[in-house]
């Protein structure tokens, strides 16, 4: 109690010091009057291979990949594991501190829409090629385990890929679609090969513009894009996607209802033809005018646009 009395005394004492002098030196048991925010310092979390130190992802591949496949495929996973902690973890947070862009001129005087992505967001798709991580699944090197491996990748990657996930998905959905349609047309084959390709100089990928203003689960009620037939296959779309994430893709699936010339189309799901097209030729977006970027809660690091097709050319 005493003991008590004496810190009450000193720090009376020390207030009414302080009243008269500057740099007053406090002694050390009064709380944080070493460090302005007190002792305790978190311990920094710390990132470790991403492959060998996940207990989860250690007992997973080891039940659901055969002895032969497992040899094979860990010396790439370890190496992937590692190249996480040392390089996309970083370029992942990069990839959220510059945040996507839209500008409508290009600053002396000449309109025109330009989506701006940062280095860091282009370089996940040149490590997207690299690693295989759409490449994988179509290359079959492990049969049916193929794919298993290649989500294994995936798994490891997303938490680092600054969201580039989301395209590598829809990239994966499109060589799926092209792939099980058995679409052998020249411009789908080409598509297949870029979209399914390990060379970051020809590795493409894929939006997928589903969503309009009337809702994104309901696309037989929602959609109102209209595609006009102009040869053989191809169509000219004219409509608004309200939510378009990957505005920056090499190419896009999409929805649209056929058109014949006096403007009749059927309604419901009937009516909905699936479209692919290329989103630029030469750096010149394909009659489509970015709207606006969404101004979205999370996943900002996302290119997700509002796109208006005007006369947007495109393959049934
Ligand atoms: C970050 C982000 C990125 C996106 N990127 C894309 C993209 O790239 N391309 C794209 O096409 N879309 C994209 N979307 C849109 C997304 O696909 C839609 O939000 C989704 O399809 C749901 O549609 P909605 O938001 O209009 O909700 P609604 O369709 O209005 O649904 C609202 C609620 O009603 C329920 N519901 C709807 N219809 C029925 C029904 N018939 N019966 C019972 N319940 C029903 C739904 O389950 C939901 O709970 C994106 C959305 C977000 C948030």
């Amino acid at each position: 109690m005493s003991n008590l009395f004496s810190k009450f005394k000193v720090c009376l004492q020390l207030n009414q010091k302080r009243l008269k002098t500057s740099g007053l030196q406090k002694p050390s048991w009064i709380p944080f009057s070493k460090a302005k925010f007190g002792e305790f310092i978190q311990q920094k979390p710390s990132l470790n291979n991403a492959f060998t130190d996940d207990g989860f992802v250690q007992r997973l591949i080891r039940h659901y990949l055969p002895k032969n496949v497992l040899t094979e495929v860990t010396p790439d996973l370890t190496r992937f594991g590692e190249r996480i902690v040392s390089e996309i973890e970083d370029i992942g947070r990069q990839c959220e501190l510059q945040q996507p862009k839209l500008y409508f001129d290009d600053g002396w005087g000449k309109v025109e829409t330009r989506l701006w992505t940062s280095s860091a967001w282009k370089k996940q798709k040149e490590i997207s090629a690299e690693e295989g991580l759409v490449a994988i699944a179509y290359e079959r090197n492990f049969r049916e385990f193929s794919r298993i491996y290649q989500l294994m990748k995936l798994y490891l990657y997303i938490p680092s890929s600054g969201l580039y996930s989301c395209p590598l998905a829809m990239t994966d959905g499109a060589a799926k679609t092209i792939e099980d349609l058995q679409l052998n047309e020249s411009f789908y084959k080409n598509a297949y090969t870029r979209l399914t390709s390990r060379d970051p100089n020809l590795f493409w990928t894929s939006g997928q513009w589903m969503t309009e203003k009337g809702g994104g689960s309901d696309v037989a009620r929602g959609t109102e894009t209209l595609a006009i037939p102009e040869g053989d296959k191809t169509f000219r779309l004219y409509g608004y996607k309200w939510f378009s994430s990957a505005t920056d893709s090499d190419v896009t699936l999409t929805l649209a209802r056929i058109s014949d010339l006096e403007g009749n189309v059927l309604s419901g799901t009937r009516g909905l033809t699936l479209f692919f097209l290329k989103t630029r030729e030469n750096d010149k977006l394909n009659n489509i005018q970015i709207v606006k970027l969404k101004d979205k809660l999370g996943t900002r690091q996302l290119p997700t646009a509002e796109l208006l097709l005007d006369g947007t050319l495109a393959y049934k």
